[in-house]
């Protein structure tokens, strides 16, 4: 079998034993790989601990009969530590980013600019005011859709193109269709089609969250209803879009979050 070697961040884990398991990774060199951990799980296992959150140099052995490598080795390189005020939704964040690019990245398809650019959101979440938390969120979930080439029309009619400033007044609704793959004016609207209503005001946030850097987001604070709103037109567009609406774990997610926003 030979050894390889690659920096990774860990993205999910699946125990199957007392002490053995599957970890997936996100590694720079080769994209999303999952990798069987074994022993690893022992408390008398002697190689470096698989943290989330964290940069890991990571060595294991691959094989052309088996379809699934194994762990040999993880050495710490960074680690990114979100034990600081409102650590729930901190962790709530970072861990629905990772699985977002859990669900959404093909295995071993190399992605180096989305690897940095996830260490770069774990920097912000780990050091953002508690308040710019959804703000960073969307800003990371609409980049890595537009990277995978799901872009919801967010500034215009997704029918006609109309420019939404045409039709979405201050303190009215809009209405986005997540099977239309964005906000929809009036003169394109039909009966009986879905639709989740959305704050003119939040419909500008989240415009500008899909052009703005993650820096940028950081200084945008959103409360819990808007940001559960946005949050619940995105994953449903990325369910017609990107097939994954079902195991997205919205529902879990937003209600985590409104716990964190109430206790944490
Ligand atoms: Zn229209």
């Amino acid at each position: 079998m030979p050894l390889e070697k690659s920096e990774a961040i860990v993205l999910k884990t699946y125990n199957w034993s007392e002490s053995s398991r599957t970890v997936v990774f996100f590694t720079r060199d080769i994209g999303r790989l999952a990798l069987i951990d074994k022993g690893g799980r022992s408390i008398t296992s002697k190689r470096g601990k698989l943290l989330p959150f964290a940069r890991l140099e990571l060595t294991f052995y691959t094989s052309e009969r088996e379809t699934t490598g194994y762990i040999r080795d993880c050495e710490l390189l960074e680690s990114f530590s979100l034990e600081k005020e409102g650590t729930l939704g901190r962790l709530a964040y970072g861990s629905a980013a990772c699985e977002l690019i859990n669900l959404l990245l093909p295995e071993k398809d190399p992605q180096s600019a989305l690897y940095t650019y996830l260490l770069t959101y774990f920097a912000q979440i780990a050091e953002a005011d508690r308040r710019a938390l959804p703000s960073l969120f969307i800003a990371f979930m609409l980049r890595l859709m537009s990277h995978l080439g799901f872009r919801p029309s967010l500034s215009f009619c997704g029918g006609c193109r109309k420019p939404a400033e045409e039709f979405s007044a201050n303190g009215a609704s809009v209405l986005f269709s997540p099977e239309r793959g964005g906000l929809i004016c009036p003169s394109c609207q039909t009966a009986g089609e879905y639709y989740i209503s959305l704050p003119a005001e939040g419909v500008r946030i989240l415009s500008s969250l899909q052009r703005a850097s993650l820096v940028e987001a950081a200084g945008v604070a959103l409360g819990y209803d808007i940001s559960a709103l946005l949050l619940e037109a995105l994953t449903k567009f990325l369910g017609y879009h990107a097939g994954v609406g079902g195991e997205l774990k919205s529902l879990e997610f937003l209600e985590k979050l409104k716990h964190s926003h109430l206790n944490g």
